[in-house]
């Protein structure tokens, strides 16, 4: 039975005293917190945090990961939060257990068997710390090694689990050790009478050819012996899953497969491997077309090798993996083996994630050299600083967008119409904002209602090009069909007033004066004159045929209600709100901006009938106003309080605050509140101008 004095043993060949002691504590936490709980084998629960990490000890992993490992399950298992072990052991040591909480929490199994490959993707996604990946391969690893005393169903959920998720994540990480074991455990798991029987028959084989392997195995060493070259050859055997694939993947027999003898040659340096290469070369022909280069073009995951089969006596095929000493610790162990690896040569320790971005460094740079990064940039940079997030619609579906992406963003990858719908959303079924940035393993939903069109404010925070161009064009036809009815609207306002309308304009009178202004349709006009590209005055007395004539200017304002949209819009020099006198100015491209009648910004062109229009507010206006107020008062304690609640009492909202101080008794407060009309605006200051100190009140206006 393993104990934690005995880690500790092992621990203090390669971590500080000081970092041992950090662990034990961690032990004698976990040891506590899961208190009278034992594991289905009847162990007490505290013996499987004690054996991951003794998994992650033999690959030499800093003492935080080991902490991680003791306390892997104490949030998920024991309901002690995450808040408590930061303060505990610090924030890192937390964050690592959290994300392994998070992937443990991840439920592959509901999901659709065909994104196994994008729910690895998404793991890794999720752990912005490689060593949570780390710690939970260890996790799974002991659960693996122990999984005899489950129940056949759960046996083998996690085996396939294991199978399809887990096994090609240490593949990609290059840790083909815990890849293999991953593997034939799995298997084992899932087809236990397959799995024995090609077992069985490894071991009959292998007893069969004992003899033929040694005698290979001699000739290769000699081989070497008489060039001078020091190698270590061994016999290597195939591991049961490898078979199994092979069998049912190439549809080989069984025999075919085991006739292969396969050896590797270990060396010291990589001129050494050319050197064995041409000497086996020279003692058995090669097969031609089965020579692999893999250490000038190492595989994706950062494997290096020279691969060749040969013809040996009797015509056996041999195939021989020939690398170095630290090629070969690579290949067993990949990203892990950078740790074991370099911590002895390291001057100062680094951080273990820098070490990640070391080895994919590393990796990188061999591809590059070798010519072919992109297959390397594809399959394991981006898993492990990814540029993506991965988020599930509320079927299970896995949807891959840039990372950064929000609510909005998703809405429109699943379908135009969704976005262009959309008005709310829920992230893991609690509503959030549509701005929020999305994180990988959430489960997105979103809020739709007919009818409901995009916000230009989306504008502001989508960040995939599909949710732009959509928005875009969305509101682009909602600003046309807006001009347009604004247009119509206008352009009826001046016939009326000379006593016609647009209906009755003869269609011949019209079709001519599009011609003339080389437009195609009426629609198109009427967009023109709302938008304020042309002004329905002038329009309307060509219309007419007045020409010269001097018109009375016509009488009667038009009625705002306030739904007018995109082509209407509220001056910010004057704010007017419901109930105050209003004139209409149309400026070109921008539609009708409505200021107060006396504002000064428009006193010169008021009375222009081309340039500005009277405006009056509908009855049934809707809507909230912002007005800006200046209150003077008397400088008291809590005075922002006080305002508010008064504002509030009397159902305004302050939308913004500001305050200066005169001198020492005089405040001057400067707030914008959203108001319905001018009586409502009347209320808000009668409640404000109740407050004691109060000098003074001012509506601000240009
Ligand atoms: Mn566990």
């Amino acid at each position: 039975m393993p104990s934690i004095d005995a880690l500790a043993d092992r621990l203090s060949t390669y971590l500080g005293a000081d970092q041992v002691n950090l662990v034990r504590r961690a032990y004698f936490y976990a040891e506590q917190a899961h208190d009278g709980q034992r594991r289905r084998s009847g162990e007490p629960y505290v013996t499987h945090p004690l054996a991951v990490a003794n998994i992650l000890a033999d690959m030499h992993m800093d003492h935080q990961s080991l902490m991680a490992a003791m306390l892997h399950d104490v949030i998920e298992d024991t309901g002690i939060a995450k808040e408590a072990l930061c303060s505990q052991f610090g924030e890192t040591v937390a964050e690592l257990v959290d994300g392994v909480s998070k992937l443990t929490q991840m439920n592959f199994e509901t999901k659709a068997e065909a994104q196994a490959e994008n729910f690895q993707k998404m793991a890794m996604a999720m752990a912005r710390d490689i060593r949570v990946i780390l710690v939970k391969l260890a996790d799974r690893l002991h659960n693996m090694r122990t999984l005899e005393v489950l129940s056949g169903e759960k046996r083998r959920r996690i085996a396939k689990e294991t199978l399809e998720i887990y096994a090609p994540i240490a593949n990609r990480l290059g840790m083909h050790n815990v890849r293999v074991e991953f593997e034939d455990l799995g298997f084992k798991a899932m087809y236990p009478m397959r799995s024995a029987r090609i077992f069985q028959a490894v071991k009959r084989a292998r007893g069969n050819r004992k003899e033929i392997v040694q005698k290979i195995e001699q000739s290769l060493a000699h081989c070497l012996a008489v060039d001078g070259i020091e190698g270590d050859v061994s016999g290597r055997q195939k591991h049961i899953y490898g078979i199994y694939k092979k069998m049912r993947g190439k549809r080989r027999a069984f025999n075919e497969i085991m006739d292969v003898y396969a050896f590797r040659i270990v060396v010291d340096k990589v001129d050494t491997c050319y050197r064995v290469l041409g000497a086996v070369h020279n003692l058995y022909k090669p097969l031609p077309g089965r020579f692999k280069d893999y250490i000038a073009i190492p595989k994706a995951n950062g494997y290096q090798s020279l691969h060749t089969t040969l013809f040996g006596m009797h015509g056996v095929p041999i195939e021989i993996q020939i690398r170095t000493r630290e090629m070969e610790e690579m290949a067993n162990n990949g990203i892990a083996a950078h740790w074991l690896y370099k911590s002895s040569d390291d001057e100062q320790p680094k951080g273990t994630h820098a070490r990640a971005r070391q080895w994919v460094k590393g990796v990188l740079e061999m591809q590059q050299r070798a010519g072919n990064s992109l297959e390397f940039i594809e399959s394991v940079k981006i898993d492990l600083f990814p540029d993506e997030v991965y988020v599930f619609t509320p079927k299970g579906r896995i949807m891959e967008l840039p990372k950064g992406s929000t609510a909005v963003d998703f809405a429109y990858a699943v379908h135009t119409d969704v976005g262009n719908s959309c008005i709310a959303c829920r992230i893991n079924r609690r509503l959030a904002p549509l701005s929020e940035p999305l994180q990988s393993g959430s489960t997105v939903e979103i809020v739709s209602a007919p009818g409901a069109r995009p916000n230009p404010a989306w504008l502001n925070f989508v960040v995939t090009g599909k949710a732009r161009t959509h928005i875009r064009h969305a509101l682009k036809l909602q600003r046309r069909s807006e001009s347009i009815s604004l247009g119509e609207r206008l352009l009826n306002k001046v016939l009326n007033g000379f006593d016609s309308a647009l209906e009755r304009i003869p269609a011949e009178r019209v079709q001519a004066m599009l011609t003339e202004y080389r437009l195609e349709q009426i629609e198109d006009l009427l967009e023109d004159i709302g938008l304020g590209n042309r002004m329905a005055y002038v329009v309307a007395r060509r219309l007419l045929a007045t020409e010269g004539e001097q018109l009375p200017s016509p009488e009667g304002p038009l009625a705002i209600r306030g739904t007018e949209g995109l082509v209407l819009s509220y001056a910010k020099c004057c704010t007017p709100i419901p109930g105050d006198p209003i004139v209409g100015h149309l400026s070109a491209g921008k539609g009708m901006v409505v200021h107060l009648e006396n504002c000064r910004n428009i006193s010169e062109i008021r009375h222009n009938p081309e340039k500005c229009i009277q405006l009056s507010w509908a009855k049934d206006v809707t809507g909230e106003f912002n007005v800006e107020l200046r209150v003077e008062l008397e400088h008291q304690r809590g005075l922002i309080a006080l305002l508010a609640s008064s504002v509030n009492a009397a159902d305004g909202n302050i939308e913004k605050i500001s305050m200066d101080e005169r001198d020492g008794r005089i405040s001057v407060v400067q707030l914008v509140v959203s108001v319905h009309d001018r009586v409502h605006l009347a209320r808000v200051i009668k409640k404000l101008r109740a407050l004691t100190g109060v000098i003074r009140i001012t509506r601000m206006r240009a």
